[in-house]
Formats: structure tokens, C-alpha cells, sequence
């Protein structure tokens, strides 16, 4: 442990009600690790918050001994910032508590959630809040990002759906953020990522919703162009509540897939109708045209099992790096250089994502939130995913590769919480003509750039 460490870990002994772990204490090992195998850091030590009041004290502490400090909820920053070597992590795994009031339809809940700790909570009273699809997820990071998920047509990103934020601000203070109180953070924490302190609650809108009708299938190489030819005319004219989202990627070596399919190029669709299930069979059926008939399955499914649906496809600890953009039009061209980049994935757990957004995220006026572009509605994301370091050069290289490829044909732009950490010079370009306000909320809130460890908006200089 530095110095400055042991200065931080002697002055929260007296009163930290939560567990200080450091190198060699017992769960430190544990405790240390975050959900990408990347980032195998070492932090001076752990500060397992039992309650608000030891966010506060640790932060104060922390930024009086001016030590290197990661904020940790679901620790699945794609890009490691939830660690760091000799530094202190708060660590808001004990922070989980959910409130819902069912007439209402609002729920308040800490900031150490798990997507999977509030789908649990609001199901109860038949209430969604909508968010990502991996439900070990931390909640905090991907509101604080934007929030994408199966819901975000219907209903909106997650930050569109909070109402109040709770903050820990770089000089300990707590401070709310809502349409009254703190109205600049309160923009700038819908989308801003973790610059502006720890936030310790949200108060968030719900909807009601328990069950989607969910639709998956293959298309083979053969037919992968003209599925993503018809996929970017139909989603234009789909309602809010069909959300398709398209893989290109390896076929899997499992036994629903067809023998000739596997470890070849595939679309792999998924889709989910959110409305009516009678509505959605005409749509439903429409796109699932494109796909082979044997590798199509559809049906109702519980809005728990679509959320946990995803999860062992993401396990702890492997590898991962992406780079992601958006394009407002998928042009033809860009079409098969995603083709000629399926032919060359170095794994079967890697892939190229399609998304296409538009519908109640897009509705929103782009100046009312910082989150960054909603007028292009694809959105590409190239995650590699792998388990040796041995495959680090391969997996990094085709994704920066493919991604150079393409970029002529974005539109400027990129989704914070898609980015790695050698994307610092995308930030600006991830808030575009919202940056000068980010900065001049930044410098008020946290004007020595305590919460640095994330992607960074550095204050004004005094
Ligand atoms: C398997 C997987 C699936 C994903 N699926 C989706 C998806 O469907 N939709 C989507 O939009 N994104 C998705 N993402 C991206 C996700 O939004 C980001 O990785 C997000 O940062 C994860 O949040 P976390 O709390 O787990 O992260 P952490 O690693 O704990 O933290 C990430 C960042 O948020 C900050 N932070 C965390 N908690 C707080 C807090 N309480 N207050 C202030 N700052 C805080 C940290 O300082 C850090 O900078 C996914 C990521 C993974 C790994």
C-alpha cells in the first residue's frame, strides 16, 4: 500500500462502518477484481461502503491525500475505470437497496444496483424500469452513460427515465439533482458518465410491462447483405415497440444450429415486441422472412428471462476491447466491409453489433440531456471477447482495423459507455456542440478533477 493509502486507510478506521480491504486481508482478491480479464489492478485499498456517510467520509479523505480513487458499482466498465493500481476504489457493492411505490410508479434505489437487483424490485409490483440486457450490469455506470437496452424505443434511454439524482460531490457535500435543485448537474448527469461525484440515489420513473414477445433466427453469409439492406428500410418505419438488433458474427458450435451454419459467417437476429402480441406477429413474421427457418424461434417470455437471457454470454473475467459509432445511414458499402470483417473474426465469442435506436430516445430533444447523438439510429459496436492474453494483439488489431474501415462513413460521435480507455480523445466528440457546458459543469462540481477515472471531462483550468 503507498503512503498515501495507509494515510487514507488510518483516517477511516475511526468511523468507515463498511470493510476497508487492503493487499493480503482476506476478500481483497476478490474484491479487486472487475468484469474485464484487461484489467488486473491492484488497488492500495478497497472501501466497501456500508452507507452514504462512508461515501462521504471516504471521499473526503481520499481527495484531501489527493489519492488516485475509482468508483466502483456493477465494475463492468468496458474500459476498466472501476480500478486502478495503488489507488483507492469506493466500492458501492453493499449499496443495493430498492424502494418501489407500485401507485406511483417510481422507485428509488442506491447507487450500487445491479440492473438485476432492480428488474427484481420493480417486477414485483408488475413495473419496468428500462435499462441494458445483461442484468449483472451495474446500474449506475449505464444510467450515468445514457442506457440502452430491449426498452429504449418504447420508453426512452435509462437517464430519460430518472428524475432525481443523490450525490457525493468532490467535497464530500450531498447534493440533489432534478428539474428544480441543480438543474446543470441534473442535465449533465443524464449522459455525463461519472465526472460529477458519486451518486448515491436515483429517482426514476416506471412502466408497466411483464412479458415481451421474443423472436430470434439465423441468416446465412449467403443472405446477410440483403437482410441488412431490408433491415435498415423496415426499422425506419417500425413502431416503438419492435426492437431488432442484428449480430454478425461466427456461428457457435451448438445443436441448434444447423451442422453446415456452424463456425461460418452468420446474422444472428433477436427481436422483441414489447406491445400487443397479436399486433406483432405481422412484423414479427416480416422480418424473421430473412432469416432460415429452422434457426427460428419465437415466443412470449417473462420480462426476468429477457433480462438474464444474455448473461453467460458476457462471463467475469475474459477479455474484452470494442470500439463503437454511429452511422445515419447504412450505406451499401459499409455493409460489406462488415461482411469482410465477419470472414476475419479471431473468435467465435466476437462480433460486430447492429442497433437500431430512433423511436422514444430519439424523441427527446438533444439539448435537454447530455447524452450524446440521438439522430443517427444505428449504432455499431465491434466487441471482441476472449480468454488468453495471448490474443490480445489479434482481438485489438481486428477491432481497431475494422473500425478504421468504417469510419469514413459515421457520423461523428460515439455512446460513452461503449468506448475503451484509449478513446480519451473521442470525448469531446462523444458530447459535440454539449461539450462547453460539460466542461463548465464539470469545473463547478469537481474543479480538481477528483473523478478523473472515467471518460474524463477535465475542468477549466483556475
Ligand atoms: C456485459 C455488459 C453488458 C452491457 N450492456 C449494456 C447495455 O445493454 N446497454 C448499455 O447502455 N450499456 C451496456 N453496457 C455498458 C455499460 O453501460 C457500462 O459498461 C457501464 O459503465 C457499466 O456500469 P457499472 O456500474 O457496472 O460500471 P463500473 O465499472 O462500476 O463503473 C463505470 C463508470 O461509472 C462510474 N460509476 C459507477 N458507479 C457510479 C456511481 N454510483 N456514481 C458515479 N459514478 C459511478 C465509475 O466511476 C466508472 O467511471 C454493458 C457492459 C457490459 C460489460
Amino acid at each position: 500500500m503507498t503512503e498515501s493509502c495507509e494515510e487514507v486507510y488510518s483516517s477511516l478506521l475511526r468511523s468507515f462502518k463498511g470493510d476497508l480491504l487492503r493487499p493480503g486481508a482476506s476478500g481483497y482478491e476478490d474484491a479487486r477484481l472487475v468484469w474485464n480479464g484487461m484489467f488486473d489492478r491492484r488497488p492500495g485499498l478497497i472501501a466497501r461502503c456500508a452507507d452514504v456517510s462512508d461515501v462521504q467520509i471516504a471521499a473526503r479523505v481520499a481527495s484531501q491525500a489527493g489519492v488516485l480513487t475509482a468508483i466502483r458499482c456493477g465494475g463492468h466498465s468496458l474500459a476498466g475505470f472501476s480500478t486502478c493500481d495503488s489507488g483507492l476504489v469506493i466500492d458501492l457493492s453493499k449499496m443495493r437497496q430498492v424502494t418501489v411505490d407500485p401507485e406511483a410508479m417510481r422507485a428509488r434505489f442506491a447507487g450500487g444496483c445491479l440492473l438485476g437487483s432492480v428488474d427484481t424490485a420493480t417486477q414485483k409490483a408488475g413495473l419496468v424500469f428500462p435499462s441494458g440486457v445483461v442484468s449483472h450490469t451495474g446500474a449506475a455506470g449505464l444510467i450515468l452513460g445514457g442506457g440502452t437496452g430491449w426498452l429504449t424505443r418504447r420508453f426512452g434511454l435509462s437517464c430519460d427515465n430518472v428524475e432525481g439524482f443523490t450525490l457525493v460531490a468532490a467535497d464530500s457535500s450531498i447534493v440533489r439533482a432534478n428539474a428544480k435543485e441543480n438543474a446543470d448537474l441534473f442535465w449533465a448527469l443524464r449522459g455525463g458518465g461519472g465526472n460529477f461525484g458519486v451518486v448515491t440515489e436515483f429517482e426514476v420513473k416506471l412502466h408497466p410491462l411483464t412479458a415481451v414477445v421474443l423472436a430470434e433466427g439465423l441468416t446465412p453469409e449467403s443472405n446477410i447483405c440483403a437482410l441488412l439492406g431490408f433491415w435498415r428500410e423496415f426499422m425506419a418505419e417500425a413502431p416503438l415497440d419492435l426492437k431488432w438488433n442484428i449480430n454478425l458474427r461466427l456461428a457457435p458450435h451448438t445443436e441448434n444450429v444447423p451442422i453446415e451454419m456452424r463456425g461460418r459467417p452468420v446474422a444472428s437476429s433477436s427481436l422483441v415486441w414489447t406491445g400487443e402480441p397479436d399486433v406483432g406477429r405481422k412484423y414479427l413474421e416480416h422480418a424473421l422472412s430473412m432469416c432460415r427457418p429452422d434457426t427460428v424461434n419465437s415466443g412470449t417470455v417473462s420480462f426476468l428471462n429477457l433480462q438474464t437471457m444474455a448473461d453467460s454470454d458476457f462471463p467475469h473475467g475474459q477479455r474484452y476491447y470494442t470500439k463503437s459509432g454511429y452511422f445515419t445511414r447504412l450505406d451499401d458499402s459499409s455493409i460489406d466491409r462488415m461482411l469482410e470483417a465477419v470472414v476475419t473474426i479471431p473468435s467465435l465469442e466476437t462480433m460486430v453489433e447492429l442497433a437500431y435506436l430512433g423511436g422514444a430516445a430519439a424523441q427527446v430533444v438533444a439539448k435537454e440531456t447530455a447524452f450524446g447523438d440521438r439522430s443517427a439510429p444505428f449504432v455499431m459496436t465491434l466487441l471482441a471477447n476472449w480468454k488468453e492474453a495471448s490474443g490480445d494483439d489479434a482481438h485489438i488489431s481486428w477491432v481497431r482495423g475494422v473500425f478504421k474501415k468504417l469510419q469514413p462513413a459515421m457520423k461523428p460521435g460515439v455512446y460513452v459507455n461503449f468506448m475503451s480507455d484509449d478513446e480519451q480523445d473521442r470525448v469531446p466528440e462523444a458530447y459535440q456542440e454539449r461539450w462547453d457546458r460539460m466542461v463548465e459543469v464539470k469545473s463547478h462540481y469537481d474543479p480538481n478533477n477528483f473523478f478523473r477515472l472515467n471518460q474524463n471531462v477535465q475542468p477549466k483550468k483556475p
